[in-house]
């Protein structure tokens, strides 16, 4: 059973993976894009350093 959400615009009730409510047209925010940009940024910000000093300590 997939879960659902409410749409702010209308009041209906919509598949949670939709993108756009099929009554009105409503665009929900992509928060799960934007958490997985978070995430990526964050893994970024920690193996980044992380390569770097490899990339010295092997020289
Ligand atoms: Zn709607």
């Amino acid at each position: 059973m997939e879960a659902l959400k409410e749409c702010p615009n209308c009041g209906v009730e919509v598949p949670a993976s939709a993108e756009q409510c099929p009554i009105c047209g409503y665009e929900f925010p992509r928060t799960k894009t934007a958490h997985k940009l978070v995430g990526l940024l964050v893994l970024v910000a920690f193996t980044l350093p992380l390569l770097v000093a490899l990339f010295f300590y092997l020289r």
